[in-house]
């Protein structure tokens, strides 16, 4: 055993893994099965020293699938595992290790993630089962909006149905922005005060926070409100699901796919979910990668403007995520449209920052304008060490009881 954390993400028909050193900054182990369920799934991860691996696994399903990447884990066996949890609704405010009780209390989240958590109950069903002695942690990817006020995370809609059904605005993407919401507390003076963190990857959501609190985010109910993303919509007129039910005779299922699978960029461009491929097709002329743009960037500074409601200052703007990192063109077309909030991006700063490096692009010497920022998330490195913190400290709070109160 080392002082390794093992990472675990489960999803329906995938597991992403990596093993976290204790000390950070140590390079990882880290890989993906795929394709379970399929005919023909496979093991690949990258060992510590950037070899690369891969193995087909025929047949595999979560269970067997975890044997195989504990067995290539070698004689690295971790102290701890820590689980993604998709969606811990209100019973779950932080990290939790995990026990029967917390597994019911998963599974009774599930009809508010009913693709997410049964993947994840899986994954923790499966790793308890090979590691029956290892502490098992669940991080939670609503844990971290718990803190949104009641205004903020209510619908305007009867209020039986929060009583009873639990419907209101819980936020996702989390871990994420708990990650960089610390890292600006660490890297800024004004890293405790008023910040809007954009975390726009596949899946995009933008979050207020203050006092390193979130109090108001993008994504509601479910990962589909808020910002446009690779091929979810985003926010649409809640009446368009009856207009296409009445009018055009659609199913439940077939609204549904089109708005998580048909939609956003991919939606908007006919052409591709993804980035790179758009801003390279806008750049060759392509009239629909073009307006995939337009919208992506309109509704990103839209939202965060209407976030910086939620702060008593704004005192800057941090981007995240396989976008916010690494596109220079949609931080500075997504910022241009913010000017009445008054950040003032660095042109230069901005187009030479290293693709995926951390660091400052607004004029600094604009003394009084929000900082701007671009922080690599680091979504494994914080499940880790939530994980790593809840092991060392639960000795204490079984004498201490109380503490967890
Ligand atoms: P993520 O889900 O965080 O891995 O982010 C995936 C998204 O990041 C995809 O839309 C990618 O096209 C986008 N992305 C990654 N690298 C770049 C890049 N250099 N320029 C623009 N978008 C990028």
């Amino acid at each position: 055993m080392n002082g390794s954390i093992l990472v675990v993400n489960c999803g329906s028909s995938s597991i992403k893994f990596a093993l976290v050193p204790q000390q950070s900054g140590q390079p990882r182990l880290s890989g993906l099965v795929e394709r379970l369920g399929a005919s023909d799934p496979g093991l690949k991860f990258t060992d510590e020293n950037g070899n690369k691996h891969q193995f087909p696994l025929p047949g595999a399903d979560h269970a067997s699938a975890m044997q195989a990447i504990l067995e290539h884990l070698g004689d690295r066996q971790p102290r701890a595992i820590g689980h993604r949890v998709v969606h811990g609704g209100e019973r779950f405010k932080s990290a939790t290790l995990i026990n029967e009780e917390v597994i019911d209390s998963i599974k009774q989240c599930a009809s508010l993630a009913p693709l997410h958590n049964p993947a994840n109950l899986e994954g923790i069903r499966a790793t308890r089962l090979l590691f029956p002695d290892l502490p098992q942690v669940a991080v939670f990817d609503t844990a971290f909006h718990q803190t949104m006020p009641e205004h903020a995370y209510r619908y305007a809609i009867p209020t039986e149905l929060y009583r009873e059904h639990g419907i209101r605005r819980y936020g996702f993407h989390g871990t994420s922005h708990a990650y960089i919401a610390e890292r600006l507390g660490e890297l800024s003076v004004h890293g405790h005060g008023g910040w809007i963190i954009a975390h726009l990857g596949n899946g995009c959501s933008a979050t207020a926070v203050w006092q390193g609190r979130s109090l108001d985010t993008s994504m509601g109910m479910t990962p589909l409100e808020g910002l446009v993303m690779g091929t979810r919509s985003g926010d649409v007129d809640p009446g368009l699901h009856l207009h296409l039910a009445n009018q055009c005779g659609w199913s439940v299922e077939q609204i549904d796919q089109m708005l998580n699978k048909h939609s956003g960029l991919m939606g908007l461009s006919g052409l591709s979910p993804d980035m790179r491929d758009l801003e390279q097709a806008a750049g060759d002329g392509h009239s629909g990668a073009r307006l995939a743009l337009d919208v992506f960037c309109y509704r990103l500074a839209r939202t965060m403007a209407a976030l910086s409601c939620a702060l008593p200052q704004l005192d800057g703007i941090a981007f995240t995520g396989g976008i916010g990192e690494n596109s220079p063109l949609i931080r500075s077309r997504a910022l241009s449209m913010m000017a009445a909030l008054g950040p003032r991006l660095s042109d230069i700063a901005n187009d030479n920052l290293a693709r995926g490096r951390e660091g400052r692009i607004d004029l600094a010497s604009d003394t009084g304008s929000p900082e701007i920022w671009v922080i690599p998330t680091d979504e494994e490195g914080r499940i880790a060490r939530e994980t790593a913190e809840l092991v060392e400290f639960q000795p204490y709070l079984d004498f201490h009881p109380e503490a967890s109160a």
